[in-house]
């Protein structure tokens, strides 16, 4: 069974892009077969895996037009030993154009049902933005990861999330649920992100990881060399990390 998930959050910068490609090529480590969706026209997860943006002849925004098959556009991650469907700024120019298409919100979704199957997991990193891409991502997603910062702002944030994901729940998909709240750039020495993370239990329950991403600099540098974490350096904080977080879904799978 194939598993697809959206890692999303409308507030940029609080690590879907890291968790996205770290989290694919974690779980491809451990003997899954992972196809990494890059969503966002930044195309960061596309470069974080090795992939040249610039030099892509199609890409996803290709696959939501209907212009050419998901097939012909999928790469292989040297690195990350995964299939991406690339992304560059082209995609920009989806949210405008798919204003006048046939079921604009189910084109990624009608996508993944013809080259999908094949896959343990499916991530999609999504832009920092409730926009049509992001709701192509819902829609097409059996559940969402919410990487989170534990800021004082951070619960606001998640609960308008939760409130767009009952939208597409009760308008596209009936089955979409939360996966889990994934707290990213952690310090346990902050007064401020223990409260938050203690908020965040009290209302989320079991739907919070127990794995945390710590802050971690090999994180940072990792995409510049267009490898994830775990090929950069395997024995960093952060690559621990991951893969504790990977094993830790494989087991909530199982039981
Ligand atoms: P998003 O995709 O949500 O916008 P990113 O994954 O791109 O967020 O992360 C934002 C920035 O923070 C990037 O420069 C990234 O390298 C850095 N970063 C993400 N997670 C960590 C971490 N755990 N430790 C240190 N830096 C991180
Ligand atoms: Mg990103």
């Amino acid at each position: 069974m194939t598993k697809i998930l959206a890692i999303t959050n409308q507030k940029g910068g609080v690590g879907k892009t890291t968790t996205a490609v770290n989290l694919a090529a974690s779980l491809a480590s451990l003997k899954c077969k992972v196809l990494l969706v890059d969503l966002d026209p930044q195309g960061n997860a596309t470069m974080g895996c090795g992939i040249n943006k610039r030099e892509l002849k199609h890409s996803v925004y290709h696959v939501l037009l209907g212009l050419v098959g998901a097939d012909a556009v999928l790469k292989y991650s040297p690195t990350g030993k995964f299939d991406v469907l690339p992304a560059n700024r082209d995609l920009a120019g989806a949210e405008v154009e798919l204003v006048d298409v046939d079921g604009r919100e189910t084109r990624l979704k009608e996508a993944l049902a013809g080259i999908g199957q094949g896959y343990d997991y499916v991530l999609i990193d999504c832009p920092p933005a409730l926009n049509m891409l992001a709701v192509n991502a819902l829609t097409a997603a059996d559940a969402v990861i919410i990487p989170m910062q534990c800021e004082y702002y951070a619960l606001e944030g998640v609960s308008d999330l939760v409130n767009t994901i009952k939208k597409i729940r009760a308008n596209l998909n009936p089955h979409l649920e939360v996966e889990g709240l994934l707290r990213t750039m952690f310090d346990p020495r902050s007064t401020l992100a223990q409260q938050v993370s203690t908020q965040l239990k009290n209302h989320f329950t079991n739907k919070v990881y127990e794995t945390v991403i710590p802050r971690n600099v090999r994180l940072a540098e990792a995409p510049s060399y267009g490898q994830p974490v775990l090929v950069y350096d395997a024995a960093s904080k952060g690559a621990q990390a991951y893969i504790a977080l990977a094993q830790e879904m494989l087991t909530r799978t199982k039981s």
